[in-house]
C-alpha cells in the first residue's frame, strides 16, 4: 500500500504540468537529444498511459538514432525498454489498472485481428507498431501503448534493472523456448548486452552453455554469468574443436564472423539462430545443412505472452541484466558510452524530469 501512496504523491506533483509530457527528442539522425515538451493528445480507447521510472538503452536505439536501418522517423523519442506505473487506461483497455507497475518493450501495438495476432504471434503482425519508429518511446516522462503490449511485472522482479529484459531479454529467451531442451548444449556468440542475458537465461534453463567472445577480458565474467565453457570467437582452431557439438547456437553479434566454422559446431539437427542484426549476408553452404540436417533461423523479440512468461522465469530464477545506471538527463553521455562499446553490459536511464 505504501507504494500506492508514493504514487499518489507523484501524481499530485504532476498536476501543475498540464497534460504535456516531457521528453528527450532527437530532431534528426545523430543529433544530440534535447529536452522538450510533447502534447500527447487525447488518450485512445485501447491506450494505456505509463509514467516512466526507468528505461533501458538498447543497441537498437542507437541504430534508429543513427538511421542505420533506413526506417527512422524524426523527430524521434527513443527508448523501448520501459518500466513504470500505469497512470491512465483507455475506455476499452483490459488487463492493467492505474498504479500497477508494468513494462513496455520493442512493440507498442498490433492490429489484434490478423492471423498472427489471433494465433498469439502478435510480434509477427504485419502492422506491428515499433515503439520508437513513428511512435513516442520511453525516454520521456510518459509513454502510451496498446493495452495488450503493456505487460504487468511480477511482484518479486527487481524492477529497476528489469528494463533490458523487455527487449534484449525476450529476444534471447524466445529462441530457448522455441528451440532448446534443458538437456541441450547451447552456444552464445557475443557476450554483450544481448549475449550476457542469453548466457544467464540458457544456464538457468538448465543447458550446458558455451560462450564465444572476441574479448578475453570477458572470459571470467562470462563464467560468472553461468557459461560452462568460454571460447575466443577469433580462435578458429578452438572453435573447430567443437565440431558437431552444439544443439543450438544463438548469435547476438552484429558483425561478420567465420560463419562456416560456427555452423560446423552444430550437432546433427542443430540450429544457428540469429538475433543480432548483422547487416552483411550470412553465407550458408548447402551441404553443411543437408548432411547434418541443420537449420539457420532468426526471430525478433516475442509476443506479449512470451514476454510475460520470460519475466516470470527471470523472477523465479533471479535472472537480472548487469546494468549501469545514468540519470535520464545524462542521456547523451549514456548514448556515447553505449557507442564506445564499454558499457557492462546494459545501460538503464532513471527518469529525472
Ligand atoms: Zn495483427
Ligand atoms: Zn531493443
Amino acid at each position: 500500500m505504501s507504494g500506492n501512496r508514493d504514487f499518489q504523491t507523484s501524481l499530485n506533483s504532476r498536476k501543475g504540468d498540464a497534460m504535456n509530457y516531457r521528453a528527450w527528442i532527437t530532431k534528426a539522425a545523430k543529433q544530440p537529444m534535447e529536452l522538450g515538451s510533447v502534447d500527447p493528445g487525447p488518450l485512445g480507447v485501447d491506450d494505456v498511459e505509463v509514467a516512466v521510472e526507468h528505461c533501458g538503452l538498447c543497441h537498437s536505439d542507437l541504430s534508429v538514432y543513427s538511421n542505420d536501418w533506413g526506417i527512422s522517423q524524426f523527430p524521434a523519442i527513443l527508448g523501448h525498454e520501459v518500466v513504470g506505473r500505469v497512470t491512465a487506461v483507455g475506455a476499452a483497455a483490459r488487463g492493467v489498472t492505474v498504479g500497477q507497475r508494468v513494462g513496455v518493450g520493442w512493440s507498442s501495438g498490433s492490429c489484434m485481428h490478423c492471423r498472427q495476432c489471433l494465433s498469439g504471434n502478435h510480434h509477427l503482425c504485419p502492422q506491428v507498431q515499433f515503439t520508437i519508429v513513428g511512435h513516442r518511446g520511453g525516454f520521456a516522462s510518459h509513454i502510451r501503448a496498446h493495452w495488450a503490449w503493456v505487460i504487468p511485472l511480477p511482484e518479486n522482479l527487481n524492477y529497476a534493472d528489469a528494463g533490458p529484459l523487455l527487449c534484449g531479454g525476450i529476444t534471447v529467451f524466445a529462441p530457448l523456448v522455441m528451440h532448446a531442451a534443458s538437456t541441450d548444449r547451447v552456444g552464445v556468440i557475443g557476450v554483450g548486452g544481448l549475449g550476457h542475458m542469453a548466457v544467464k537465461f540458457a544456464a538457468a534453463y538448465g543447458c550446458e552453455v558455451t560462450a564465444f567472445t572476441s574479448s578475453e577480458s570477458k572470459f571470467e565474467e562470462a563464467r560468472g554469468f553461468g557459461a560452462h565453457h568460454v571460447v575466443s570467437s577469433k580462435d578458429s582452431a578452438a572453435i573447430k574443436k567443437l565440431s558437431g557439438r552444439l544443439d543450438l547456437l544463438i548469435s547476438t553479434v552484429n558483425v561478420k564472423l567465420d560463419w562456416d566454422t560456427f555452423i560446423g559446431t552444430l550437432a546433427p539437427n542443430g540450429r544457428l539462430h540469429v538475433v543480432g542484426a548483422v547487416l552483411d549476408p550470412i553465407p550458408v553452404p548447402a551441404f553443411s545443412l543437408i548432411l547434418q540436417q541443420r537449420s539457420v533461423s532468426g526471430s525478433p523479440t516475442g509476443s506479449p505472452v512470451a514476454i510475460a512468461t520470460m519475466l516470470d522465469f527471470a523472477a523465479r530464477h533471479n535472472v537480472t541484466p548487469q546494468t549501469e545506471h545514468f540519470p535520464m538527463s545524462q542521456i547523451n553521455e549514456a548514448f556515447s558510452r553505449l557507442e564506445s562499446g564499454k558499457a557492462r553490459y546494459r545501460i538503464v536511464l532513471d527518469a529525472d524530469f
